[in-house]
């Protein structure tokens, strides 16, 4: 009796596993898979690409070398696959001087820290300074431009990746241990889920560093997509991209993206082009819909939710044409949009802005999913 139980239930997902897709009459492949791939040596040790595809047609590849995306292939409108990030086909494009942090794992402080300095607890310490004697995305040698141990969890559609920065690392205190898990979802969802612990105080603030083009290759520049962002401050900053300390309202401002509107509409008027950080108008640490980004060409809808606090609305501007990526595509300014969730920049040394302080015994975590649609 069981045994034929058993065999009912196996017959039961053969079938589910292998359904007709009641939109288009075609058999579909109901099953999720990890797939890997050799991508070369780093420091003598392998680089593997892991590729996780979903049964609704979305793959995401990732290499252990940064945590870095390579490729998130998603259907446009007319169901035709297209490969949305932008990145390049070999590890030595990666490792090119220059790589303006393609698609990778941003830590263990995604944006600025004014000069490296903070201090925390009476000390003061001093972090490796790479962007105008400023600290950007974690110092010299952040967790970018690292190996991460990865480990294909079970279900075959998430990735877990592993990675102990250790007391001095780029001059930050404490040993953290960071988890990250990418996981592909059935509705085309791109899940990261981050947690740390460190055995000091610690300021983390990780985030992803995905550049989005929806047209997958059509459109040369972003500047048509729409794109809506639900906040009605962002955090003023000086020439350097150092806040002030400011929060200006965005009403009626070129940083006003309330009801969703072309990015390029009011760009010229912003000095630079957009690359700021916006202040969510969300509880924290809530998981809310926070973005929203159309591209008209292909038709694909880019949803950002997240339990952090900020967004970093980056445009490309520094993408000069001097790097070709994947596809052989040649990357110039405005390619690609960035849509970093995060916390604020420079937090460590803003008392108003919300902590990024980690103590010994908690768990940081940050949980962002970019959800892909069509319309
Ligand atoms: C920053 C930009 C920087 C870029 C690096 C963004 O997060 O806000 O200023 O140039 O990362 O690629």
């Amino acid at each position: 009796m069981r045994k034929q139980a058993l065999l009912f239930l196996a017959a039961a997902t053969t079938l589910v596993l292998a359904c007709n897709n009641p939109k288009t009459g075609d058999a579909i492949n109901m099953k999720y898979s990890i797939t890997e791939k050799p991508f070369g040596v780093f420091e003598n040790e392998p680089v593997t690409q892991y590729t996780i595809a979903n049964p609704s047609g979305m793959q995401v590849s990732i290499i252990n070398y940064g945590g870095t995306l390579t490729n998130i292939i998603t259907p446009d409108k007319d169901k035709k696959p297209g490969d949305v990030i932008l990145g390049f086909d070999s590890l030595a494009g990666y490792l090119q001087k220059g790589n303006p942090y393609f698609g990778c794992l941003v830590g263990r402080y995604g944006n600025r820290i004014a000069k490296g300095k903070f201090s925390l607890n009476g000390q003061s310490y001093q972090i490796t300074v790479n962007n105008n004697g400023n600290m950007l995305h974690g110092g010299v040698r952040g967790l970018d431009k690292v190996l991460w141990k990865a480990t294909k969890l079970a279900g075959d559609s998430s990735l877990q990746l592993t990675y102990t920065s250790k007391d001095g690392d780029q001059g930050f205190p404490g040993n953290l241990a960071i988890t990250v898990v990418y996981t592909v979802t059935t509705d085309n969802s791109l899940k990261i889920e981050y947690s740390a612990t460190t055995d000091k105080a610690t300021p983390v603030n990780l985030t992803n560093h995905a550049y989005f083009n929806l047209s997958a290759g059509k459109e040369p520049t972003i500047l048509n997509h729409e794109l809506a962002i639900q906040a009605e401050y962002y955090t003023e900053v000086d020439t350097l991209l150092i806040p002030t300390g400011k929060l200006p309202e965005v009403k009626g401002t070129p940083m006003d993206f309330r009801t969703a509107k072309p990015i390029g509409r009011d760009l010229a008027a912003v000095k630079g082009g957009y690359d700021h950080n916006w202040v969510l108008n969300k509880a924290i640490p809530g998981l809310e819909k926070v973005a929203t980004v159309y591209d008209p060409s292909s038709g694909r809808v880019l949803e950002v939710l997240t339990t952090e606090p900020g967004l970093q609305f980056y445009t490309g501007n520094f993408l000069d044409s001097t790097l070709t990526g994947k596809y052989s595509r040649v990357y110039g300014q405005h390619a690609a949009l960035c849509l970093e969730t995060q916390h604020f920049p420079d937090s460590p040394n803003q008392p108003g802005f919300p902590s990024t302080t980690l103590h010994p015994g908690e768990t940081y975590h940050h949980l962002t999913v970019y959800r892909f649609s069509v319309k």
